[in-house]
């Protein structure tokens, strides 16, 4: 083995800013027509690694999420409760913008019947999860029975971390998550290959249709989704 110097050049066309940058959530909501301070909200996050152009993570999110509510406002739907859409900022620096909007929402937390995260990448949707709020189980059945052509199972129950779902279960929001079924989802993002030619269309259009049906579905319900206590315990971190 021969041992010698390496020369290597770099061109890296990034900066530095010192301090904290000011960054936006997107939101944007139908209103309800019977009970427009309960909310329920879609959400996705814009941001994404620099890696690639964050097609999956969560490109496609974000996508489903505009034409569920474009979908919802099309069709003439007056839903009773509000739709809320969001599109968080931060997400993949720490869940930073779903933070600051529960801190900025203080006093509506418990105006919203539930949050729904769509960041599972561009594969059609199995279900719906749950994170762990068993108080909801029965009411989320009722809200997706009507959908079984979308071929969704039942409700998933494990709990995970780490997207902005969470930030609403930190402070006893319901905040669910969908599940995804693109297999090479871990190949994808947050890497050079999360590109548009990975995006499945069929996924989105599916995702788009769950996340309409869900909205305006949990939108109609006679009461909002139950806070599961076990969880409105934990203290934000
Ligand atoms: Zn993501």
């Amino acid at each position: 083995m021969q041992h010698a110097p390496v020369e290597l050049e770099l061109s890296l066309t990034n900066s530095f800013s010192e301090g904290p940058v000011i960054a936006y959530n997107t939101v944007a909501q139908i209103r309800g027509s019977e009970k427009p301070d309960e909310l329920v909200i879609i959400c996705a996050h814009l941001d994404s690694w620099d890696l690639g152009s964050g097609a999956t993570d969560d490109g496609t999110g974000v996508a489903a999420v505009l034409e569920a509510l474009r979908a919802i406002k099309a069709v003439g739907l007056r839903p009773r409760r509000t739709i809320q859409m969001v599109l968080f900022t931060g997400e993949d620096q720490g869940q930073v913008g779903s933070r600051e909007y529960v801190k900025q929402h203080q006093s509506e937390l418990n105006k919203i019947s539930a949050v729904l995260a769509d960041d599972s990448g561009t594969g059609r949707l199995s279900t719906i999860r749950l994170n762990q709020n068993f108080a909801a189980h029965k009411l989320v059945d009722t809200v997706l029975a009507p959908m079984k052509d979308l071929n969704l199972a039942e409700p998933g129950m494990d709990r995970y971390y780490g997207s902005d779902y969470a930030s609403f279960n930190e402070v006893g929001v319901p905040g669910f998550a969908t599940s995804g079924t693109q297999t090479d989802y871990y190949r994808t993002h947050h890497s050079a290959a999360d590109t548009f030619d990975k995006i499945r269309e069929d996924g989105v259009v599916q995702a788009a249709q769950v996340l309409a049906g869900w909205a305006y579905n949990a939108a109609e319900l006679p009461e909002l989704l139950p806070r599961e206590p076990s969880i409105s315990i934990l203290s934000p971190h």
